[in-house]
Parts: C-alpha cells; structure tokens; sequence
C-alpha cells in the first residue's frame, strides 16, 4: 500500500501550524509527537500532512519531535550506531552537472582529480575503516557511470577486501543498468548507494544532465539484481519543505534499505555556492521527519553533520542510527575520536565492528 494511500482514520490531527515559523511561535499541544509516534508504532504510517507539519514546527518544538522520534529508533535500533567509512576511490572530472557537487565538470572547486585509485591505495583504506570500527565500507566513483575499465576495477577489489576484512561493501558508481548491477552482485557487492537527492519536481533545478527517473531506475536494478538499496538526500538546496517531504516519502515506497540524509556544504566554486544554510533546527526536524516516515529503516546523518548541526549533533543521533566516520569525499570531517567520544556519552553502543554528496 502506499502510504500516501494510507488511512488518516487513526492517525493524529496535525498541529495547526499556520502562524508559526521556525524560530518564534508556539508549542504544540502537549503529547502531540509522544502520540505520532505510537501511531507509526501501532502501524499507522504518518501523512504527508503530519510530516510537513513537523517541518513547520515551531523550533520550541524540536525537543519534543527529537524525544519522539527516539522512541521509534529504540524500537528499531535500540541504542546502536552503524559506522561508515567513505573511499573517493575516483575524484573530480565527472561529466554530469549536479549543482552541488564539487567534483563536476560545472564546478571550480579545487577538488583533488584523479582516477580510479589503484589495488594497494583501495586495500589501505579498507584497513583504516576496519580499524576504526566500520560496519561498511563505501567505494565511491565520481562518475555519470562506471565504465568497464572500473567495472572490472570493482570486480577485483571487492573479494579481496571481503575476504581480508570481513567489510560490508556498498558500491556507489553512479548510473548503472541492469547488467552493471548483477555483476555488481556477483562481485559481492552488498549495496549500491544511489541518492535520490531531492524530489521529483526539484530535480530538474539541481541537474540537468540526467533525470529523477534515471535515478530511480538504477535502483530498480540494484533491488533486481537482490542487492540492498542505500539512498538519500541533501537537504538545504533550496528546496521547499514539500519537496523534502516528497522525497522521505519516494524513499519509504521504493523500499530502500538505507537513508543518508545530507545537509548541504555549499562549497565555493559549485553552482550552489552562497545557498543560504539550514538552521540546526531545520536540520534535526527534517532528520526526524525521515524517522517518523522511514521507522524502521537504516537513518544516517551524512555530509554536512559537523557544519551544520554544529553543538547539536548528538541529538541527531537520538533520531538517527549512523554516521560517516572519518572524512567525506572533498571535505573533511570530525576527528573519529570525537565520534566515538559522542557515541559513548550518549549512552550508545557501535555495531558490528556513497555518497555522492557526502562531500
Ligand atoms: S554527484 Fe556524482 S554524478 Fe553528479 S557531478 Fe558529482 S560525481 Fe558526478
């Protein structure tokens, strides 16, 4: 069923959010978000209504959203955070024109460039992940596509660092058809991210070089060819609340496995430099959106966690499940003692041991 079809019969009356912004306003009622999250608990998926409302929420309200959307984490996750760790196993000289992106042919951004990265450079990362405690280790391409030359690439390392390291691999090579993602499979391939990264209607505004479509289809292969699906979004790109809402929900009815949310880096020399910054609160409501509307799936806050929810990263966590640790594809980010440092004094546990935008 989809859950825009979904039955508003038990589900909660969103707040009346009309003369509210996000940094002055009002409460909303009390227990308004303990009792959406039951309702999500209980089966009854939130409304699209109920997500933009939260979106519009009043900043008073983001303790009380954070507060509720652990109560769904802990059920799904309990006090765990999934690790990941990003290779830019190929930099720069992308062909496509996504606008935020620093490794495209439209963008200025002194990114380093080179190709694909050579066996003992793709073994040595996967060493540092396995040390820092990653569940996953993520290849990453810059690239509308793999070409065979990479194919065969990722065909030879992903085995052996498998068989060295005991890694998840995900596999983030850009577009890819059908045939690309079974022997993706083959290889032992895990997952393949691809981001939807934004809605449909705001797509065209971000890329022109390839579409929303183009993007779904790749995971359409990647759900084919029986590998999980890791996608996501950037928030802050000038978008609209709806759009982020969209987005959430697309996610949830494609049925991916994993969901990095990114917060826009607006770097300098790309097409969206100057993008005016989400506010940390934007920020945590839009996180806590996707939980309410994705409960049970992997949550990660991604690219643009330490610029902007600054202070307030570890309440991120209490809605997400998982972090990048270490840097992101052209930016850097915290020192992984930090994490770690974050992760215990929350009380929480590391499990186990693509990001195109995770900058
Ligand atoms: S996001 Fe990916 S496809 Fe788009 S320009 Fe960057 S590397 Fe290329």
């Amino acid at each position: 069923m989809s859950v825009a079809d979904s039955s508003a019969a038990d589900s909660v009356a969103a707040p009346d959010t009309a003369d509210t912004s996000s940094s002055v306003g009002v409460f909303s009622p009390p227990g308004y978000y303990d009792a959406l999250a039951q309702q999500v608990l209980d089966g009854t998926p939130i409304t699209r209504e109920q997500a933009l409302a939260m979106l519009e929420a009043s900043d008073l309200d983001v303790p009380a959203i954070i507060s509720a959307g652990y109560r769904i984490r802990h059920q799904y996750f309990g006090n765990t955070v999934q690790l990941y760790f990003l290779m830019n196993a190929k930099s720069g000289l992308c062909p496509e024109d996504c606008h935020y992106c620093s490794q495209s042919k439209v963008s200025d951004a002194p990114v380093p460039k080179y190709n694909i990265l050579k066996r003992d450079a793709l073994m040595d990362a996967a060493k540092v992940a396995a040390e820092r405690g990653a569940k996953t280790y993520c290849l990453v391409i810059s690239a509308r596509g793999p070409n065979e030359r990479e194919m065969k690439a990722v065909e030879e390392i992903v085995p052996e660092i498998k068989q060295k390291y005991n890694l998840d691999i995900c596999a983030c090579l850009g577009l890819l058809d059908e045939s690309q993602a079974a022997r993706l499979k083959a290889c032992g391939v895990d997952r393949v991210n691809h981001n939807l990264n934004s809605s449909e209607t705001h797509y065209e505004k971000i890329c022109t070089t390839h579409t929303y479509e183009d993007r779904v289809q790749t995971l359409r292969h990647v759900r084919d060819a029986g590998m999980e699906m890791c996608s996501g979004g950037i928030i802050g790109m000038g978008e609209s609340k709806s759009d982020i809402v969209s987005m959430a929900f697309d996610l949830n009815e494609l049925g991916v496995q994993s969901i990095p949310v990114n917060i826009l880096n607006a770097i300098d020399g790309t097409p969206l430099e100057g993008t005016a910054a989400l506010t940390p609160q934007d920020a945590l409501k839009a996180l806590a959106m996707f939980r309410f509307v994705n409960p049970d799936r992997e949550l990660r806050i991604a690219g643009g966690r330490e610029l902007h929810l600054r202070q307030l990263q570890p309440m991120g966590l209490y809605v997400a499940n998982s972090v990048f640790v270490g840097d992101y594809l052209t930016t850097q980010g915290q020192a992984p003692q930090a994490d770690y440092d974050m992760i215990r004094d929350l009380g929480f546990d590391v499990t186990g041991s693509c990001e195109e935008m995770s900058v």
